[in-house]
């Protein structure tokens, strides 16, 4: 019996496995291949499982930051030791409520991704006798590589047109409860070819560095955003960057010369490479069965448990490596339980020959998993979620959610004008 089997027969199935060595691994790792003077933001968005999030924080001087966007991510940054004032909020649709509750507890840098977001940041800063350092989200005209996952360069939600933000900036600098820090990035996420990745940083830096030189942008902090590479739910290894640091160090001498004496202080973010290739998915096969020439394995687990997102077609399909004592591989697809076609993990993919009762390892499932999934469609429990720490099981927690009742504002009459 493998090690997975173990835990399965232990714990039950559908369960995320996350090895916590993995983690501090990966951060490891992304802290090396980075210049020494960086902030390293983790996206909470990824995983924000309270001992995953945790252990990213942990080490003296190699200590990530939290990046987050919800009241969620707040209490769960904050669970996961995270101080206030490490965090960085983000968001293109931060309300009121929120802001308040943020600033109340403490957090004090916003990513800004319009006026209207900076006006509000401000406003409710001035309510609490505050001031918000407020980075403003660049969205760059021109891009330098192609990726699979691209925000930007097109119109978009998120941050200010960058041909358009010298006009405004006069203005958004005068913003009360506000002072501008400096500036916010996310060009790309996942981008595999270094090259390109470095090429991306380089004109993020090359654009920061103009926009402060010739429209007198602030820019004491400049977050240059991610796009740090590992595989999803098939087998593979993270990314590893030779070059990345000495080609963000070239980039940023040549166009931010004092950058190694803190002015700016650079910061990248990552959520997937932190914790993508920490995490496993044991499923079990519940049924096999042939349909007209073809064969389908059913899983405990479907889009209900991991890739919840593949509605957006980038995600799936799943990879399992056979094991190496299993029978030859065969041709099926992998389905979850649901009662919907559209719950397939992959189609027409290369299996180990299962049967009912076989557990399954679906690896680097570590990001973008069961928070990212259909969670209550269907009705189904969320998937159990075990913590492995130095070989050992540490903790085995479960999401749960429930209908509760509103209290209901008493009905307004209209007021006559
Ligand atoms: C989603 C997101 C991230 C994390 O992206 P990954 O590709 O998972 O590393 C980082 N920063 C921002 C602003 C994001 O929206």
């Amino acid at each position: 019996m493998t090690r997975y089997d173990a835990l399965a027969r232990r714990f039950g199935t559908p369960l995320y496995v996350y090895d916590l060595d993995r983690v501090t691994a990966a951060r490891d790792d992304l802290f090396a291949a980075l210049p020494e003077s960086f902030d390293v933001f983790y996206a909470l968005k990824a995983n924000p499982h309270p001992e995953v999030a945790g252990a990213l924080r942990e080490a003296p001087g190699r200590a990530c930051r939290a990046e987050i966007s919800s009241t969620g991510e707040l209490a769960a940054a904050l669970a996961a030791g995270y101080a206030a004032a490490d965090c960085l909020y983000t968001g293109p649709g931060k309300t009121e409520g929120e802001l308040d509750e943020a600033v109340g507890s403490g957090v004090r840098t916003f990513s800004a991704e319009s006026a209207t977001d900076l006006a509000r940041i401000g406003s409710v800063a001035v309510r609490h006798g505050v001031v918000a350092e407020c980075l403003l989200r660049v969205n760059s005209a021109s891009a330098s590589a192609r990726t699979s996952i691209r925000m930007t360069g097109t119109p978009s939600q998120f941050g200010f047109d960058s041909e358009t933000l010298p006009e405004v900036l006069p203005a958004l600098r005068d913003t009360p409860g506000t002072r501008l820090a400096g500036a916010h990035f996310f060009p790309l996420s996942n981008a595999k070819d270094e090259a390109s990745l470095v090429a991306e940083f380089e004109h993020t830096i090359a654009l920061a560095a103009r926009l402060r030189d010739e429209h007198g942008l602030p820019l004491d902090f400049l977050d240059i955003g991610g796009g740090f590479s590992v595989p999803y739910a098939v087998p593979g290894d993270r990314a590893v960057y030779h070059g990345l640091r000495g080609g963000l160090e070239a980039a940023l001498d040549r166009h931010l010369p004092t950058w190694r004496a803190g002015t700016p202080r650079i910061a990248c973010e990552s959520g997937r490479y932190l914790v993508g290739d920490s995490g496993t998915l044991l499923s079990s096969v519940v049924n096999t069965k042939e349909s007209r020439g073809r064969s389908f394995v059913v899983l405990d687990a479907g889009i209900n448990t991991l890739g919840g997102m593949s509605g957006l077609g980038r995600l799936l399909p799943v990879a399992v490596e056979p094991e190496e004592d299993s029978p030859a591989a065969v041709t099926a697809s992998l389905v979850g339980p649901l009662c919907t076609p559209g719950d397939v993990l992959g189609r027409e993919i290369k299996l180990p020959s299962l049967a009912p009762g076989d557990t399954v390892a679906i690896p680097n499932t570590g990001a973008y998993g069961a928070t990212a999934s259909l969670l209550t469609f269907l009705g189904r429990p969320a998937p159990a979620e075990a913590v492995v720490r130095g070989g050992e099981v540490v903790s085995v927690t479960r999401l749960r959610y429930e209908r509760v009742h509103e209290t209901v504002p008493p009905e307004r009459p209209e007021t006559a004008p």
